[in-house]
């Protein structure tokens, strides 16, 4: 028997803080990839599978889906990538590969998907295996100290551009300036839209600024979002609590899509003339594919595109967990593998 002994940070229960735990992976499947940690993003849903917040955690979790290292061990029959190559793995690990969905490209919509921390070892740990199609190569000239959390929280709010043809003559909404947000606004800018921005901080209006939105407007109060009514094409929804949603609304145009990447829990309530009388939509969507990171990962290259970060040595977790359940991320925060 082959033993792969892993060093990780593991969370044993709900709520539970991370603790130092070393595994044995066992023999490397041949379409997995294992890849030696370098950095790993802290996401808002590594909180959510901590608290179980979503009724779908399994412990011991280890948490970390924004891994970012060098491939250190390819499985027998893995297809395009090498020993030493540089890649970063997101919120899916493994999809079946012969689905609707997986032939059709989008993997990360496959039923048998697996989460790169639900019943499988995420990213705070030495190393991280997933099937070789989810392990995608980084450009080169991408900063590989920051680029985690485009692997996640990239993904997710610049997938819905291409999937909804948003055009450059668009104009764009981008509600919460959060980790999701303040890469939303440098996409739909670099995608040459108009982009507004919705903050309930009004301190962050330069800053926000300079991320790429034309026009900052207040997120909580009706009056404020009102003063953006009818001029938007667009409007992705980055935050996880529950705000005006009809106010929202009256934002878009004829036509509009109003779409949610924030896993909000509560109900929108939302009545049918709102959308008909306007022909408008409302839509939302996990992630994206491994083609989507990949060309994601391409266009943020291209653009310098980057996420603002915060460091901390992985050995510290804990800390980094507390600030950002504090709300404290300016904007993601990102462990760096501190394994000696
Ligand atoms: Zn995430
Ligand atoms: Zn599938």
């Amino acid at each position: 028997m082959t033993m792969t002994r892993i060093r990780a940070w593991a969370a044993l229960g709900e709520k539970q803080k991370l603790e130092s735990v070393v595994y044995d992976a066992g023999p490397l499947d041949p379409e997995e990839v294992e890849i030696a940690v370098e950095f790993c993003g802290l996401c808002h849903s590594d909180l959510s599978i901590l608290n179980n917040d979503w009724g779908v955690s399994q412990y011991p979790v280890i948490l970390g889906h924004e891994a970012v290292g060098r491939i250190t061990a390819v499985g027998d029959q893995v297809k395009g990538l090498r020993v030493g190559q540089r890649v970063g793995v997101g919120w899916t690990s493994a999809s079946c590969m012969h689905c609707d969905q997986c032939m059709t490209g989008n993997q990360h919509l496959c039923r048998q998907a697996v989460a790169t921390i639900i019943g499988h070892r995420g990213g705070f740990a030495e190393k991280v295996r997933s099937h070789w199609a989810w392990a995608v190569p980084l450009p080169d000239s991408l900063d590989i100290s920051s680029a985690g959390p485009l692997l996640c929280g990239g993904v997710t709010v610049f997938a819905p551009f291409a999937t909804y043809g948003v055009k450059p003559t668009h104009r764009v909404g981008v509600v919460g300036i959060g980790g999701l947000g303040h890469l939303a606004l440098q996409f739909a800018n670099a995608w040459g839209c108009e982009v507004t921005a919705f903050s309930s901080n009004p301190s962050k209006v330069e800053e926000v600024r300079k991320l790429g939105a034309h026009r900052v407007v207040s997120s909580r109060d009706r009056d404020g979002i009102l003063k953006a009514a009818n001029s938007l094409d667009f409007l992705l929804v980055t935050v996880n609590v529950p705000l005006d949603w009809s106010a929202y609304l009256q934002t878009l145009k004829p036509n509009g899509r109003m779409h949610f990447v924030g896993a909000v829990l509560e109900p929108v309530p939302v009545g049918a003339p709102d959308l008909i009388s306007g022909q408008k939509s409302i839509s939302g969507s996990p992630t994206g594919s491994p083609a989507a990171i990949s060309s994601m990962l391409d266009f943020a290259s291209r653009h310098h595109i980057a996420p603002q970060v915060e460091h901390f040595v992985m050995s510290k977790v804990n800390d980094a967990i507390a600030h950002l359940a504090a709300g404290k991320a300016r904007y993601r925060v990102v462990l760096d593998a501190d394994f000696t």
